[in-house]
């Protein structure tokens, strides 16, 4: 699994992804389509600020690790769901989510969408932006195989 030193741009996460030639066809509805939401990346994870309670509107800015995007991005077509602690499955929308309590009402207003794409994407900037290195990926890799064995 030894690529050499880390290059920009290069994709190490095709290592961990095996065959994902099928990723291409995981466009749904993600985060990128809820506009006025803003995202940042950052050394822990997405900063994804502005999101709004869908029942009284409340805002809210939460961060997402980088650790559950790759949980998320390692999901494909046929494969075994992947998911992150509290995270659901959306089939709808191709996408996995968290759902959060709105501290002012209550109700679960709050909800973060990602496409397996998507957090691939995100993984490549964190990545490129040296906030993810090759010894994080093994060993959420690793974190994987632990409780779903690769066929
Ligand atoms: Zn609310």
């Amino acid at each position: 699994m030894y690529k050499g030193s880390r290059e920009q741009g290069v994709d190490y996460f095709d290592d961990v992804l095996g065959n994902n030639d099928e990723a291409g066809i995981l466009k749904g509805q993600g985060l990128a389509d809820f506009d006025s939401v803003k995202e940042q990346i950052t050394p822990e994870g997405v900063a994804v600020s502005q999101l709004s309670c869908h029942s009284c509107g409340t805002k809210k800015n939460i961060t997402i690790s980088w650790e559950e995007l790759f949980y998320v991005s390692q999901n494909r077509p046929g494969g075994p769901l992947m998911l992150p602690e509290g995270w659901s499955r959306s089939e709808r929308n191709m996408s996995c989510y968290i759902q959060m309590k709105c501290p002012k009402c209550g109700e679960a207003g709050f909800a973060v969408h990602y496409t397996p794409d998507e957090a691939r994407n995100r993984l490549r900037q964190a990545s490129d932006a040296g906030f993810i290195d090759q010894a994080m990926v093994t060993e959420w890799a690793q974190k994987i195989a632990m409780y779903a064995p690769r066929r």
